[in-house]
């Protein structure tokens, strides 16, 4: 029998730390492994389709309204892929702790309302309703960097338009609690399991590839969440639906005062 202190002991934990610290990096290296298979395929595609579609226009003979469908084709995938390396960019600089940020007085009222237009026409394509629901009095400040926070609730209501079907709701609601500006991202979709639920913020981390997508929105948008001093939490239930919760401090009035001279200088 080992006893704590006895060296047989000491050995059999250490022994049982290099296992498992060896098990992680087998694991983490097979994650990345995965990433650059996964990514490799989600960069070729739009690819494809721009050189298909540049060699076709070249050869000519096409007719003008042939001729506009291949470039916005082209268009498209461009858009596509200067996404997907800008998601790549975003995540390194978060890892390297580079992400600049110009910190204002921000409503977030106004970046829902924002993210709202911006998703409009692709709820649209598949007749999902978007609705904001809006339980909050008055503006709702806090201090942050307008584009960024616009770039976590772009992506929170992206990956519910991805994993909804076609003719169902997504709600966002805002509202004021304990001092804090709360964001809710509500859909009826597909959902996550409780097993996966705890991993889907983690980076590389899909359920499977089904919506494409690199797996790093999500790690993203929690950094760039916590960056503003706040909070990220998942509840999800399989073919019921996910519900995305976004806390983010409210401005006080000394920070505000703050921010205000700042400008000004
Ligand atoms: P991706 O860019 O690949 O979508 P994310 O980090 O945004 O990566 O999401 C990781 C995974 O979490 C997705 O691939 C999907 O399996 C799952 N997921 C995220 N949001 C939702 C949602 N609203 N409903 C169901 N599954 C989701």
């Amino acid at each position: 029998v080992k006893v704590k202190g006895d060296y047989r002991y000491e050995l059999g934990e250490l022994a049982d730390t290099l296992n498992y610290m060896a098990q992680e990096i087998v694991r983490s290296n097979q994650i990345k492994d995965d990433f650059i298979s996964s990514i490799s395929h989600e960069l070729r595609t739009p690819l494809t389709g721009i050189k298909g579609w540049s060699e076709t226009l070249t050869l000519g003979g096409f007719d003008p309204e042939e001729t506009k469908i291949g470039m916005q084709i082209i268009a498209k995938e461009t858009d596509r892929l200067i996404g997907l390396v800008e998601e790549m960019l975003d995540f390194s600089k978060l890892q390297q702790n580079e992400m600049k940020m110009v910190i204002t007085k921000v409503n977030l009222k106004e970046i829902l309302q924002e993210t709202m237009l911006n998703v409009w026409a692709k709820a649209e394509q598949k007749q999902i309703q978007l609705k904001l629901e809006d339980l909050s009095e008055g503006q709702v400040l806090v201090a942050g960097d307008g584009n960024r926070l616009k770039q976590v609730f772009l992506n929170l209501v992206d990956n519910a338009i991805k994993f909804s079907p076609e003719s169902s709701w997504i709600l966002l609601t805002i509202s004021v609690k304990e001092h804090m500006g709360v964001v809710e991202v509500s859909d009826n979709g597909i959902g996550i399991s409780t097993e996966h639920l705890r991993r889907v913020k983690d980076r590389f981390f899909q359920v499977n590839h089904q919506g494409g997508g690199t797996g790093l929105g999500l790690a993203i948008t929690q950094q760039l969440v916590e960056l503003h001093n706040g909070e990220m939490e998942m509840s999800s239930e399989l073919g019921e639906g996910t519900t995305v919760m976004v806390s983010i401090p409210l401005l006080d009035e000394a920070e505000m005062e703050e921010l205000i001279t700042k400008q000004i200088e």
